[in-house]
């Protein structure tokens, strides 16, 4: 990539580079310059094929994703998305590769009002970092804020992205339209971010879902120090889920299947109202799935007994 990465990043990366709202100096020099006023979150992450994502998964599919994930974190912030870098290593330049990474990745981009405005190239392993940089207001979200008698929340249907991950693996994705629904909730999730600043001063304690339901509730829990007590039979489980896998299965996968990137927060019951107009307002579905008690770690229970899914998430290293 080295001798012709002008060329590149000209042809296929040097996008949106107008100087408005607050970018003074974007892609092409040593490094950029933003202007921003008051609080900035930062999050940065990396996907690497086949540890993070199937090496053979579409281009557009990967320019989505690694944007994707990191406007998930930023929502879960309840920030505003305004800026990002993108660092990208290939085995090689391949034209109809970064037509298709970059046209996904730009129109997620300017979906959420977020510009890039730097990188990094090189020839290795696929592998994607994306950093993405926000503004804060007063009310944003963390993962400590949780408290006993909490409502515990989660955003759209969770499993389906991790069914769709399987169904991939089977070679299943064509035997029906729900099948082919959970691939395209794992290949292309969809970040929370409206849903996240909607909840600024609404919910106390937010994450995302990325390892799973329990595993990031019990962040949630540990970051708070306190326990969660998920209800099974709250999980909001999709039709396709469902279709696909069975009420058992979905359920498991519901629970500790990671990529849904749906939020995960608590709330004061005095807040239900007014969580419930946030996001209806937005179309999207909220549901109660639990509490927060006191004490440490996170159940769930079926019918008044504990309910252990045999894998509870899903671990990098
Ligand atoms: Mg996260």
């Amino acid at each position: 990539v080295s001798d012709s990465e002008f060329d590149i990043i000209q042809r296929w990366f040097a996008r949106d580079q107008e100087h408005r709202d607050g970018l003074l100096l974007g892609v092409g020099d040593d490094a950029a310059v933003l202007e921003c006023r008051g609080r900035i979150a930062v999050c940065v992450d990396t996907l690497v094929a086949d540890v993070h994502f199937p090496a053979s998964a579409p281009a557009d599919a990967i320019g989505h994703r690694a944007l994707a994930v990191n406007l998930s974190d930023i929502a879960a912030m309840a920030a505003r998305p305004r800026w990002c870098t993108l660092t990208l290593t290939m085995p090689q330049a391949d034209e109809g590769w970064l037509d298709s990474f970059t046209e996904a990745f730009f129109a997620l981009a300017r979906e959420h009002g977020t510009r890039l405005v730097g990188g990094d190239l090189s020839r290795g392993p696929l592998s994607v970092t994306v950093q993405v940089i926000g503004e804060v207001g007063e009310n944003w979200l963390r993962r400590s804020g949780a408290r006993p008698g909490d409502d515990i929340y989660i955003t759209g249907t969770p499993g389906d992205s991790a069914a769709g991950l399987a169904v991939m693996r089977d070679g299943t994705a064509d035997k029906s339209a729900a099948h082919a629904a959970l691939v395209a909730r794992f290949l292309r999730p969809v970040p929370r971010v409206q849903e996240g600043l909607a909840l600024a001063g609404l919910a106390s304690s937010a994450i995302d879902v990325s390892d799973g339901l329990l595993a990031d509730l019990g962040h949630i829990c540990n970051a708070s120090g306190c326990a969660a007590v998920v209800d099974v039979e709250q999980l909001p489980l999709s039709e396709s889920l469902l279709s696909v896998c069975g009420t058992d299965a979905a359920r498991q996968h519901a629970l500790a299947g990671g990529d849904d990137y749906e939020l995960c927060f608590t709330a004061s019951p005095e807040r239900a109202a007014e969580i419930e107009q946030a996001l209806a307002a937005l179309s999207t579905p909220v549901q109660r799935i639990g509490e927060i008690q006191s004490g440490s770690g996170v159940v769930a229970t079926l019918a008044g007994k504990a309910f252990e899914p045999p894998i509870r998430g899903y671990t990098h290293f």
